[in-house]
Parts: structure tokens; C-alpha cells; sequence
């Protein structure tokens, strides 16, 4: 195969460029930042980079694990999952490490007996195949076609909602439980049966990595891709690189940016699909990292998830080692009414901190740096009937020789999720069938 593009240099792309690359192909990979990693991207102080998105690595995380091994292997360290939740003003462990039947009870007791006999069935199903844990699949399709009418809010009772359900999708999507639907909830469980590490160097450590490692791909940073059109047989990429138009034209582009971006690329030759991609649902997230003089967190409790009566959804320590560094994440419902893009950082960890301090040690501990981000598009909520959607998509695809798309919407959003559809979408590339 000659040269290919691929656009966007997110977790989505990259892998879709080190998969081409096993495949023996080069790679032309369009940025438009000035770094590859998108939200997975890292803000750096005191020499040390600190990770704003995707950077808690499931054990099952197994083609992601493949990858890491694969550039030159980094180093692992536990995460855990170590989490209380604020419920009417009370502070409720929801799990204890190593505590199996401490866990199932809790979860039982707070999805209640409604919830329990909704949840079972669904979690067992994943349990028994972690491949129905990702978008599109058998069971979760069936779902959908059963229940994707209503949304997670109506679909479990309203405990379970509140107090289980509302905590994933706040975190995982960004949305409440009323704008997510049954039918893509097997990729919320699929994270919840799962445990954590992260990498030692951090994404970054990741990222430096790879671009020593693919050697066959070019990264084209600050190259940002305004439309995509075809000519004799080929595919043509307009974009601008530094504040340059120009264009450039392939046999194989794979699109691997968040659908809402992806849209806009077609809109001028492929309406119907930009219509389509334009469906699937983001939701902005503000992520702080904080660290203070003296230890906020203890060893026993190093998270807290909060209900919708404030814009802060989590903050937990940063690291196991680091009870000292919060990473304060607002998403959800009255996230998106109290925190607009345009507040100023300072005022924003004011308020997470204001919320923690009946909880933790941040009364008269004082603040060292911290790093603030805005995320938009930020986090995947995905569509009613979404495997519906994404038939048709491949439908409107298909007859275009040479295009093919990937990204968060596919598969699902952790990181694990987007390689699996790089993979896939890689294959289809190399075979030339784009039937999914
Ligand atoms: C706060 C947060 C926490 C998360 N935590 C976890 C976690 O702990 N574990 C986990 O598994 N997952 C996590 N996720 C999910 C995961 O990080 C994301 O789903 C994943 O990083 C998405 O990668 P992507 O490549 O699909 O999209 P992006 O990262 O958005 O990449 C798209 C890239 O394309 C570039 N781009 C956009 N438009 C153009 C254009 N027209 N031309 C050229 N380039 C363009 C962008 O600059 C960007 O770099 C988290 C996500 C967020 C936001």
C-alpha cells in the first residue's frame, strides 16, 4: 500500500498509525496542535508532566498493554480504586481494596433490590465475555433495540440511578444518567469490572516513546484538516499549516478524531454523514491538578465522588503516592451551568476546593501550583440505538474508496476501546473491505 493519512493525533490516531505501520505502511499524521496525545494530553511543572485525560489503565486493557510493550515497554504502578461518595451530605465508602464481599454488598445495598435485578443480568454478561464490555455488541445491541427509548433514568430505579449509575456516566461521559442509553452501557461495566495502574512516566512518557519508536510515521503537527473531498479515485485533504492552505491527496485516510470534529470535515462533500457523526453526543469536562503543602488525602481514603447538588463529579489523589496532589474533575449537568470556558482557572479550583473541605485537609493547606484545563469536546455520551448509527454510518462510508473512520464513538471511549477500533478499522484498510 502506498503512503496513508491519518487525521488527528489523539490516542484514536496513534494507534491507528503504529497498526499501519505493523502492516508495513507509511504514515502522514495530521495534528493540529502543536503535540500529538489530545485529551491525553499533559501539562508539565516542576519538571514533571502531570496527565488532564485518559491516563488510568485497566489490568484488561489488552491491546493497549500490547502497544506499550511494543514501543520499548514503560513501567506500571497500582492505582486502585479507592472511593467514597457524598449522599445527602453523608460520606459513604463505596469499596474497600481487596474487600470483595465489603464491595458487592455495598453495591447491592445502593442499587437497592429494583436496581440489583436491572443491574445482574448486565454485569454478568460482561463478566462472562469482556468483548460485550465495548459498543456494538451482541447483547448490549439487543439492548437497545429493547430499552434504548428510555434512558439510564428511567431504565433503573431511581436509587440505583442516583447513586450507581449517575457516578459512571458523570465520569465516564460526562452526562447524566438521562442522556445515556442501556444499549451503550456495557462499556461503562466493562470499566467498573476492571482494576487500575498507570504509567510511572505518565502519557507523556508514552508519547515520547512512540514518536521514537515510529519510525514510519510522519507527524504533521500544526497541520489542521479543513475538508476532505475526492478526486480521480483519490481522497483530498485541504488543510492549513501555518496559516498555509494546501492540499494533498491519498488512497487510504482514516479519520480518527471525535465525531463532532470529524463532521465538520464533511459537510461540505458528505452531508449525510456529517449529519450522522454530528449525532453523537460530547459533553465539556474541567480537569484541575492541585498539589498542596501537606497531604490532603489519606492512604484509606483517596477519593470522593459527588452527587449533582455540585459541579465538582470526583477529586481523588492524583497518584497512590501522591495524597498530596488532588485532580478535581467537574462534568456533568451542573458542571456545564456553573463552569463555561471562559472562568478563570482560579476560580474554578476555589469551588472544587470549597466543596472537599468538610472532607479533607485543605482548610490551612496551602497551595504549591496547579495546572487547569477545559476540555471540549470532552467526553463521549455516544447516541440512543448508537449501533444503529453506526450501521448506517458504515452504509454512507462504504462506496467511498479509501476512507475509513475511527475514533471514540466506534468501540467506546477509554483507551482500550479506541485501540480495539483502530485495529479494526486498520484491517478493513489493509483488506480494502469495509464492511464492519
Ligand atoms: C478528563 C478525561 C479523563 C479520562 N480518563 C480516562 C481514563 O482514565 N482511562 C481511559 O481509558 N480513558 C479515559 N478517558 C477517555 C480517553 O482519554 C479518550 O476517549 C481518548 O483519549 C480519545 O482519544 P481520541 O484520539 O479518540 O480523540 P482526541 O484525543 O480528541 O484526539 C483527536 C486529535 O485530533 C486533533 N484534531 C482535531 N481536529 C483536527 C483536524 N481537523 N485536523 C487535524 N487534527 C485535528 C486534536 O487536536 C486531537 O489531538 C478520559 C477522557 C477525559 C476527557
Amino acid at each position: 500500500m502506498s503512503k496513508a493519512a491519518v487525521i488527528g493525533g489523539g490516542i484514536s490516531g496513534i494507534a491507528a498509525a503504529f497498526y499501519l505501520q505493523q502492516y508495513g505502511v507509511d504514515v502522514d499524521l495530521y495534528e493540529s496542535g502543536d503535540r500529538i496525545g489530545g485529551r491525553i494530553g499533559s501539562g508539565c511543572t516542576g519538571g514533571r508532566w502531570f496527565d488532564f485525560g485518559g491516563k488510568n489503565i485497566g489490568r484488561k486493557y489488552r491491546r493497549f498493554r500490547e502497544f506499550v510493550t511494543e514501543i520499548g515497554g514503560l513501567d506500571f504502578e497500582y492505582f486502585g480504586f479507592n472511593t467514597s461518595q457524598v449522599i445527602n451530605g453523608r460520606v459513604v465508602r463505596l469499596n474497600k481494596e481487596k474487600q470483595r464481599l465489603f464491595n458487592i454488598l455495598r453495591v447491592l445495598s445502593l442499587a437497592g433490590f429494583g436496581g440489583t435485578l436491572k443491574l445482574l443480568p448486565l454485569l454478568q454478561a460482561v463478566h462472562k465475555d469482556y468483548g460485550q464490555g465495548f459498543l456494538n455488541t451482541s447483547y448490549f445491541n439487543a439492548i437497545a433495540d429493547r430499552f434504548d427509548k428510555e434512558s439510564l433514568a428511567s431504565f433503573f430505579p431511581k436509587s440505583c440511578a442516583d447513586h450507581l449509575v449517575r457516578p459512571l456516566t458523570v465520569r465516564m461521559n460526562g452526562a447524566e444518567p438521562d442522556e445515556c442509553f442501556p444499549g451503550n452501557f456495557g462499556s461503562n461495566l466493562a470499566l467498573v469490572l476492571d482494576s487500575y495502574e498507570q504509567l510511572q512516566q505518565g502519557m507523556q512518557g508514552m508519547l515520547d516513546r512512540f514518536q521514537a519508536y515510529a519510525q514510519s510515521v510522519q507527524l504533521l503537527t500544526r497541520h489542521h484538516v479543513r475538508a476532505l473531498g475526492r478526486s480521480n479515485g483519490k481522497i483530498v485533504l485541504d488543510y492549513t499549516h501555518d496559516e498555509k492552505s494546501a492540499r494533498a491527496e491519498y488512497s487510504k485516510v482514516i479519520v480518527a478524531l471525535p465525531a463532532v470534529q470529524a463532521s465538520a470535515l464533511f459537510s461540505g462533500t458528505l452531508p449525510g454523514l456529517a449529519k450522522l457523526l454530528g449525532q453523537v453526543r460530547y459533553y465539556p469536562v474541567a480537569v484541575a491538578i492541585v498539589q498542596y503543602r501537606e497531604d490532603v488525602f489519606s492512604s484509606m481514603q483517596r477519593a470522593m465522588v459527588f452527587d449533582r447538588s455540585t459541579s465538582l463529579s470526583n477529586a481523588g489523589a492524583y497518584g497512590i503516592h501522591d495524597l498530596d496532589i488532588v485532580r478535581y474533575t467537574f462534568s456533568g449537568k451542573t458542571a456545564r451551568s456553573g463552569i463555561t470556558q471562559e472562568m478563570a482557572p482560579e476560580e474554578v479550583v476555589s469551588l472544587g476546593e470549597k466543596i472537599i473541605e468538610p472532607y479533607f485537609n485543605i482548610g490551612k493547606n496551602n497551595r504549591q501550583f496547579f495546572l487547569y484545563k477545559y476540555i471540549t469536546p470532552g467526553l463521549c455520551a455516544y447516541s440512543p440505538f448508537h449501533y444503529r448509527m453506526l450501521e448506517e454510518l458504515n452504509e454512507l462510508v462504504k462506496p467511498v474508496k479509501g476512507l475509513f473512520l475511527t475514533g471514540d464513538y466506534r468501540r467506546g471511549a477509554s483507551l482500550e476501546a479506541c485501540f480495539r477500533a483502530a485495529s479494526e478499522t486498520v484491517d478493513l484498510a489493509i483488506q480494502g473491505d469495509k464492511a464492519v
